[in-house]
């Protein structure tokens, strides 16, 4: 079951007042995003969080809200929904205003700041944080003909919003990334099976993981790929495999398919935004101070590159207070920037 939060946060879809001038607009609200909106709340920012996306929480609630990721300091473990569960507990406090749903379309250089363009409408800024990730994202489809047949009837899924869903089923997952085996490991503790179908030979997953799979009850076939998918009589589904560089066909009857084949990117409309890119990667450049090549247009988190940089959620939140910090002292220079974040609670 998803877990139920008993707050409420400053929700404003669909009504953004037109003459609104924000201290900071933060575009993208994945882990990242939402810790520089709690951040800019605590320097009494006047803050704008707008994301895409239904829901808050990026790359970590909607690919991964099962997984325990062992990363982010102070939790040994957690899962992924509970830490943006914590991250919206955390944004509480302040009185931001969060936009869902709202995909930034144009974001434009004006007099005094920015526009920043939504389907919506148009608001002010006079900085900008952009926290987009690999941009908008969506998973990558499985290719077959019927395949929304399946996915209307629940036994084709591209994430796994709650693992109880699967719990006593014949699971495929199809994949080879450190997704597709974190999901494969994730289902062993509740599905009755759990077959992963790979293309290639080898797993493009952390070695550890791999190793991981291979001591599990998981098994794997490779080299496959789907080619067609039919309702069995009882209800199931009947996967067509083929093996990769041979005609020779299996079937593999299961009662979920997890498609776990990454997720493209849209990042068509930041192209546009005549920031400095790293162009292979699709990357905006940043200084030091996670300034781009657009002054007053900050970037953080997977969107946001520089020499050395790990694109991790903990890289990410270390990020989001030097952009902060870097906007008050620079825009803002009359608020006065407390070392911790104590004394910001308390000044
Ligand atoms: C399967 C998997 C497992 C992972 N495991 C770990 C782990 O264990 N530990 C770890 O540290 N990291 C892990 N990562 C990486 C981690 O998820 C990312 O580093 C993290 O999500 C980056 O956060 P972000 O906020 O920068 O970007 P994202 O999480 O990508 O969020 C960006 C948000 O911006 C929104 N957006 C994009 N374009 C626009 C627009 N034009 N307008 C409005 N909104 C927009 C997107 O919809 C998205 O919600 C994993 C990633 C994957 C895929």
């Amino acid at each position: 079951m998803h877990t139920q939060t008993s707050f409420q946060l400053n929700l404003k879809n669909g009504v953004i007042n037109m003459t609104e001038t924000y201290d900071i607009t933060i575009i993208g609200g994945g882990p990242v995003g939402m810790f520089a909106a709690f951040y800019a709340g605590m320097r009494n920012a006047k803050t704008h969080l707008v994301e895409s996306l239904a829901d808050l929480g990026g790359q970590v609630n909607a690919l991964y809200p099962e997984k325990t990721i062992l990363d982010v300091a102070g939790y040994p473990a957690i899962q992924g929904r509970d830490l943006i569960t914590a991250q919206r507990q955390q944004l509480a406090q302040f009185p931001l205003t969060i936009q869902t749903g709202t995909p930034v379309t144009n974001l434009q250089r004006i007099v005094e700041g920015f526009a920043i363009t939504t389907p919506k409408g148009i608001t002010h800024s006079k900085t900008v944080i952009v926290a987009v990730g690999n941009g908008a994202f969506a998973p990558r489809p499985l290719n077959v003909p019927n395949v929304d047949d399946f996915i209307a009837r629940g036994q084709v899924s591209y994430s796994v919003p709650d693992k109880e869903q699967f719990r006593g089923q014949r699971v495929l997952v199809a994949g080879g990334g450190d997704s597709a085996i974190d999901q494969a490991l994730m289902l062993e503790s509740v599905a009755e099976s759990v077959t992963l179908l790979h293309r290639r030979n080898t797993f493009r997953g952390l070695e550890h993981m791999v190793d991981v799979l291979h001591q599990s009850s998981v098994t794997v076939k490779t080299p496959y790929l789907i080619r067609n998918l039919a309702p069995t009589a009882d209800g199931a589904v009947d996967v067509t495999i083929k093996t990769v560089g041979a005609d020779t066909e299996e079937h593999v009857i299961v009662d979920k398919l997890l498609i776990s084949y990454g997720f493209t990117s849209d990042y068509h409309v930041i192209e546009g935004w005549d920031l400095a890119f790293e162009r292979d990667r699709r990357l905006i450049a940043v200084d030091s101070t996670m300034m781009t090549s657009v002054p007053g247009v900050f970037a953080i988190g997977d969107g946001a590159t520089y020499t050395g940089k790990q694109p991790l959620i903990a890289t990410g939140y270390g990020e989001a207070p030097i952009a902060v910090h870097q906007i008050m002292a620079a825009y803002f220079p009359d608020k006065r920037g407390p070392i911790h974040s104590t004394s910001l609670r308390e000044g």
